[in-house]
């Protein structure tokens, strides 16, 4: 799943390599992923009009054509977006392709099928499950100690692994920065969000900016195809059975609530003796 760095990046690309493209056609092979608010098929509405701009909001990529209409892409799990030029292959698993002037695809591609994309009127996103609910966007100035403290207060019942991945409440954290957030600030993914002390909620806010800085200068610098997903950066996330990168002991993965999650058991103690078996350690 692409996450905000990979998303600001694929952004940065296309506005470089799409804006200001003519589509000479468009297609759609996998007519399942496309949700049609025009009414127009794109195949006919796209066909002669340029791209005007490329934007990320969320964990969505709109893509603005005319400036009248848009494409917002939810790449989901499994989605990529391709750039193709002359000499790559196509992915494969096309869903929908944009031809552009300059002899290049766009292809958008899920071998899955699951990725979403809406035709929309640009600005009309209201139909669009989860775009006009995002919480607070955790790269501008208004995400500040305070929003963050309040939104802690608010859920203090909330495990902390689960409410910095909440889209609604911050936009955006995906699984694998969460992992890495909370390895940074040294917290256990299951602790209650109203049981951090001050200064642990302030290492989970600065690990947020800090750990996503990183990573948005780690996938920049790596300069791969938008369709390749980078974590090399990454010092928990997939790495189960490797040994932590600040003390040795070996990562550990669990499923908590459907979702994998990777840890340091000593970096990342977990704070009540309910959890004592995720440890390992003897008791004193
Ligand atoms: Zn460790």
């Amino acid at each position: 799943m692409p996450e905000l760095p990979d998303l600001l990046y694929i952004r940065d690309y296309l506005r470089q390599h799409a804006t200001n493209r003519t589509i000479t056609a468009a297609e759609v092979r996998q007519p399942v992923v496309l949700r049609n608010a025009v009414g127009d098929p794109p195949e006919r509405a796209l066909k002669t009009l340029t791209i005007t701009g490329v934007d990320s909001h969320g964990p969505f990529l709109r893509i603005t054509v005319s400036s009248t209409l848009e494409l917002v892409l939810n790449l989901m799990l499994s989605g990529r977006i391709q750039h193709q030029r002359k000499p790559d292959r196509p992915l494969g698993h096309i869903c929908m392709a944009l031809h552009l002037d300059d002899g290049t695809r766009l292809n958008m591609c899920d071998e899955n099928k699951m990725l979403k994309i809406y035709f929309v009127h640009t600005g009309s996103t209201s139909a669009i499950p989860g775009l006009d609910a995002l919480g607070v966007d955790i790269l501008s100035p208004g995400f500040t100690f305070e929003e963050f403290f309040r939104r802690l207060g608010d859920h203090p019942r909330m495990q902390i692994r689960a409410l910095i991945n909440d889209h609604s409440l911050l936009n955006s954290i995906g699984n694998a920065y969460a992992d890495e957030i909370l390895f940074a600030a040294r917290i256990h993914p299951k602790t209650l969000a109203g049981t951090l002390e001050p200064d642990e909620r302030e290492r989970v806010f600065a690990a947020i900016r800090d750990v996503m800085a990183d990573g948005i200068r780690a996938v920049a610098e790596a300069r791969q195809p938008i369709h390749v997903k980078v974590r090399d950066h990454m010092r928990v996330r997939n790495r189960k059975g490797e040994p932590c990168p600040r003390c040795g002991t070996i990562i550990r993965r669990e499923g908590v609530r459907g979702y994998d999650v990777f840890y340091c058991p000593a970096c990342q103690p977990p704070r009540r003796r309910v959890f004592i078996d995720w440890t390992n350690k003897p008791e004193a």
